[in-house]
């Protein structure tokens, strides 16, 4: 169990977030953070770890190393086949102790959030949640997470002096995803979580499934809609234009505030972060709180009747217009473009 490194080495750790044996992709963009970290902290020393739970799950080990991980800490037990926290944070927290990694990074998933809470109380070090930016600060040598703060309107850089590891949570889409090498290889530690099923008071006596997942944070592309459509009855017409474009619907705060819309739709700081290759927002002004959410995307056109709206500086094209002129057209040009109809192309 013991990892061949020497008693110096400075470990970055990213816990690898896997459910029915499916790995969550923001590990994977915690892991191309955590080697920016560790070149920044000290690049002869600091080395990037996974740390990965589950039963059955060895091969997403492979998959952690192909991402940048030199070594991965793996716990494989039948009591760990389901997500519960009380065997999780257990597991994770033993681990912490015997390895004492100096930063520890959790996707800011639910898992991820119910999680590193767990293991931050249970090895008494700080966890800052909801980051934006992790850098090395530079006089100090200890991590500098970034998170919005006050509404959003300032940003906090916080720094966890005295305790270890020092813990941050990042959402999904916040980080760039890194290029995966074609092959890798890494040390894999097999590690004991000596808990039975018995001393796990929360049982899965069956599962629900839910709605289909929505997936918005890794949609290609997504057609928000805001306060501007008036009124929930506009909202199909933007699920037609997703339709038509292959992609989902997004939505501003106060349509999911309002209850037209459930809050997997919500894009911004208190909803999801997206990158996808084309947004649109139409009939949303543009407030920072939503811009945080959406700015990553590679193209944004917004639909917008007021041509001061701040929306527009950040959108590649904006029309100036009414949502509900301009989104019909749109979608009978894309059918006409997707039907070879060449007048309109
Ligand atoms: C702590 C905190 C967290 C928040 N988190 C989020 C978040 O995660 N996501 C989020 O979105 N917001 C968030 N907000 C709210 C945010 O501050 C804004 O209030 C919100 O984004 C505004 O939504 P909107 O653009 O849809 O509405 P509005 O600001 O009301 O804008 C509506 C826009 O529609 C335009 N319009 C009107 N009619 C038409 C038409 N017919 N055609 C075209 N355009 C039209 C108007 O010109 C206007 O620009 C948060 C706020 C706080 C304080």
């Amino acid at each position: 169990m013991t990892p061949q490194t020497t008693p110096q080495a400075r470990r970055i750790w990213v816990f690898i977030e896997q459910e029915d044996g499916a790995p969550h992709p923001v590990s994977w963009e915690l892991l191309g953070a955590a080697q920016r970290l560790a070149a920044e902290l000290d690049a002869g020393h600091a080395v990037v770890e996974g740390v990965l739970l589950g039963h059955q799950v060895e091969a997403i080990a492979q998959e952690a190393f192909r991402y940048g991980a030199r070594r991965v800490y793996l716990m494989d037990d039948p009591v760990l086949a389901v997500y519960r926290n009380l065997p999780y944070a257990a597991g994770v927290s033993q681990l912490v102790q015997s390895y004492q990694p100096e930063i520890f990074l959790v996707g800011a998933t639910t898992l991820g959030r119910d999680l590193a809470s767990a293991i931050a109380t249970r090895v008494q070090t700080g966890l800052t949640a909801d980051c934006t930016e992790l850098t090395i600060d530079p006089k100090q040598g200890i991590l500098a997470a970034t998170r919005p703060t006050f509404g959003g309107n300032l940003m906090a850089t916080i720094l966890c002096r005295q305790r270890r590891p020092q813990m941050a949570t990042v959402r999904p889409r916040v980080l760039p995803m890194p290029e995966p090498l074609a092959e890798a290889a890494g040390e894999l530690i097999h590690a004991p979580l000596g808990m039975a099923e018995e001393e796990v008071p929360v049982k899965r006596l069956r599962l629900i499934p839910g709605q289909q997942q929505l997936n918005l944070e890794y949609a290609d592309v997504i057609v928000a809609g805001g306060r501007g459509l008036g009124g929930p009855d506009g909202l199909p017409l933007l699920e037609e234009l997703a339709q038509a474009l292959g992609g989902v619907l997004g939505v501003s705060r106060p349509l999911v505030d309002a209850g037209w819309v459930s809050a997997e739709h919500q894009v911004g700081q208190t909803g999801k972060t997206v990158r996808p290759k084309l947004y649109i927002a139409a009939g949303i002004s543009g407030a920072v709180q939503h811009r945080v959410g959406m700015s990553g995307a590679d193209f944004i056109l917004a639909i917008n009747s007021d041509p001061q709206a701040p929306i527009f500086q950040v959108a590649n094209l904006g029309i100036v217009g009414d949502l509900y002129q301009v989104v019909p057209e749109l979608i009978s040009q894309v059918r006409a473009l997707q039907g070879g109809d060449d007048h309109v192309r």
